[in-house]
């Protein structure tokens, strides 16, 4: 469905102008990132670090920042604009709506209502919630609210998928679920993944690469290169990806020092 489009993030810098004249705060110092079509990048960085910022400038929620953001296309052409599909920390359904209608909501208002609704259900068996379309989201748990969160972003069919933390205020096991969930989708819909956390493991578990950021205003201070090091499909105790997360936690450590 999606082929996956390149983002290529260059010498990008914020800084939030606080209100009332207070000093302003810088949120992000020369950040560079280029991701490739249809690659799974991990960004890992601590707590206030920026990558919210990140993401919401990736995203262009946030155009107030300075460098440039652009998109490659997944044949090469050099200028293009994508569908990105973004996932949060919490699920942010419209609470008033069954989950059928939050997933209504995304899609184009065009062709037959059938159709439509035949999409829906599609994509609701697709992240196990299959018979869940009439329930609202105050009676799923955390986990299943999540799961619509990630097929309403899929279902758009982005090019690119932006995740914020989205598994972090989950139970171990059920983040277990759902990361190996997403990595399904992800081999079955082809989309580039940009996917944020603070967790070390969850990073290399996930991703082809993991990038690591430095403490606010952050800055990309090293890399891991973990499709070279782990095939796919991966196991959570394989002894590489241990390996591969303390060297991510020596290179936040370094960085905390300077
Ligand atoms: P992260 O997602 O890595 O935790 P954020 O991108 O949310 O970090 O925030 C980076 C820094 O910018 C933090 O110091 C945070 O307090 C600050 N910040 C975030 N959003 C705003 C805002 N809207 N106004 C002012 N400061 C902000
Ligand atoms: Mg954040």
């Amino acid at each position: 469905m999606s082929r996956g489009a390149g983002i290529v993030v260059q010498g990008v810098s914020k800084v939030y102008r606080l209100p009332g004249g207070k000093a302003d705060r810088p949120a992000l110092h020369d950040v560079n990132l280029t991701v490739a079509p249809g690659e799974f990048v991990g960004l890992l960085g601590p707590s206030g670090c920026g990558k919210t910022t990140l993401l919401n400038i990736i995203s262009g929620l946030d155009s107030d920042y300075s460098g440039t953001v652009r998109f490659t296309a997944p044949d090469g052409a050099a200028s293009f604009r994508p569908v990105i599909g973004y996932v949060f920390q919490e699920a942010r359904l419209l609470p008033w709506l069954t989950v059928r209608d939050n997933l209504r909501l995304v899609l184009p208002a065009r062709g037959k209502e059938t159709e439509r609704d035949a999409r829906i259900e599609a994509w609701l068996a697709r992240v196990g919630l299959e018979g869940y379309g009439d329930y609202f989201p105050g009676q799923l748990s955390v986990g299943m609210q999540q799961r619509v969160a990630v097929a309403r972003a899929l279902m758009i069919e982005p090019d690119v998928l932006v995740m914020d933390e989205p598994f972090s205020a989950l139970d171990e096991l059920t983040a277990l679920k759902l990361r190996d969930e997403l990595l399904a989708l992800w081999s079955e819909t082809g989309c580039t993944v940009l996917f944020v956390t603070h967790n070390p493991l969850e990073a290399v578990y996930l991703a082809d690469r993991v990038a690591v950021m430095s403490p606010g205003p952050g800055r990309i201070v090293g890399e891991l290169d973990v499709a070279a090091h782990v095939g796919r499909p991966r196991e959570a105790d394989d002894p590489a990806v241990w390996r591969l997360s303390r060297q991510a936690v020596a290179l936040l450590r370094s960085t905390e020092r300077s």
